[in-house]
């Protein structure tokens, strides 16, 4: 029998919901969210053939499509909830929706958060996921909260995601094992949500790496009005083989390449300690990347503190 709209609804995505008061099948969901506390909501579009390759495979779709609204989340310092998927589809492939849900339910279960409703629709393949979260009021970690003299920290490593891309463009060639660290990182990328969590009320500012470094960290400084300066020497580098870590590529790879949904955040120097403890407790590694100062901009300098000039930003559609 074929698939209908109602029967994938009904088969793929409709799961019991602990804390929902009614979730997939009715004209709306119902959610009550926990009393004095503030919602975060967030949307994100995945679009074949722009943010995915087509015939991409479908689990880690399903991983990644939630986990890139994760990480907004993330980002905010919000304890993420509930969500709804949109999906266009080009036809109703058991295979494939069997393979997405599960990846996309596995990512969800990790964190406890819950499918609540969407749209299906028959159309070109894209995938919109709405999330919404909590977050305790004045405890959001804000673009525009960074201060004058905070230091700024990136959370694991960047560049690895934008090299698999490179890779699949034939722009470079990385051995076997390079390859699968890549490849991992762009197709199952880590949202950062307890290292979000705990950095609410710690950190000052944050925002989540999608589009590169310095476009990222570019939005904190503009949003809050300061000049971010970024020590060239002070990256962390992803754990990849000499011969991978000699290809041209790599330093535009680890500033300006996408994909990586590390957290960029800032906060005062007197808590370094405290981020220090957090790094050991989350096992995840926290590098101190470069200072807030007044003025705008990003800068990022060299090993004797020389500003850098560099031929790219990160991405932006429409540019
Ligand atoms: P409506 O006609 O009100 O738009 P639909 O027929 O589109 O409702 O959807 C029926 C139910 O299924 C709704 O509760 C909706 O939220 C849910 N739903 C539709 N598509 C999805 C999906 N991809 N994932 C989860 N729930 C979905
Ligand atoms: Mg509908």
């Amino acid at each position: 029998m074929p698939l209908d709209e109602f029967d994938l609804i009904q088969r793929y995505f409709t799961r019991p919901v602990g804390n929902t008061v009614l979730g997939v099948g009715d004209d709306a969901a119902l959610i009550a969210p926990t009393p004095g506390m503030q919602l975060a909501v967030s949307a994100d579009t995945l679009v074949e053939g722009r943010h995915f390759f087509a015939g991409c495979d479908a689990e880690a779709l399903g991983w990644k499509c939630l986990a890139v609204n994760l990480s907004d989340m993330a980002a905010m310092g919000a304890r993420p909830r509930w969500f709804t998927l949109c999906l266009s589809l080009p036809q109703a492939d058991p295979g494939w929706l069997a393979a997405f849900s599960r990846g996309m339910f596995a990512l969800a279960d990790e964190h406890d958060v819950a499918l609540i409703g969407g749209d299906t629709t028959a159309g070109p393949l894209t995938i919109s996921i709405q999330i919404m979260g909590e977050v305790a009021p004045g405890l959001a970690l804000r673009r525009d909260a960074g201060q004058v003299g905070d230091d700024i920290w990136l959370s694991g490593c960047t560049g690895a995601a934008a090299m698999a891309v490179a890779q699949r463009y034939g722009k470079l060639q990385l051995g076997a094992s390079d390859l699968a660290y890549c490849a991992a990182r762009l197709d199952k990328p880590q949202p950062r949500v307890a290292l979000g969590l705990a950095l609410s009320g710690l950190a000052h500012a944050a925002i989540d790496v999608s589009d590169g470094l310095l476009a990222d960290l570019g939005h904190i400084a503009a949003r809050s009005q300061l000049a971010a300066e970024l020590r060239l020497m002070s990256l962390p580098l992803p754990p990849l083989s000499d011969e991978a870590m000699a290809l041209p590529a790599l330093d535009r790879c680890l500033l300006a390449g996408g994909d990586d949904y590390e957290l960029c955040f800032t906060a005062a120097p007197a808590v370094r300690p405290q981020i220090e403890q957090l790094a050991t407790a989350l096992a995840l590694r926290l590098s101190h990347i470069g200072q807030l100062k007044a003025g705008q901009g990003v800068t990022v300098l060299d090993a004797n503190d020389q500003p850098v000039r560099l031929p790219y930003t990160g991405f932006n559609h429409f540019a």
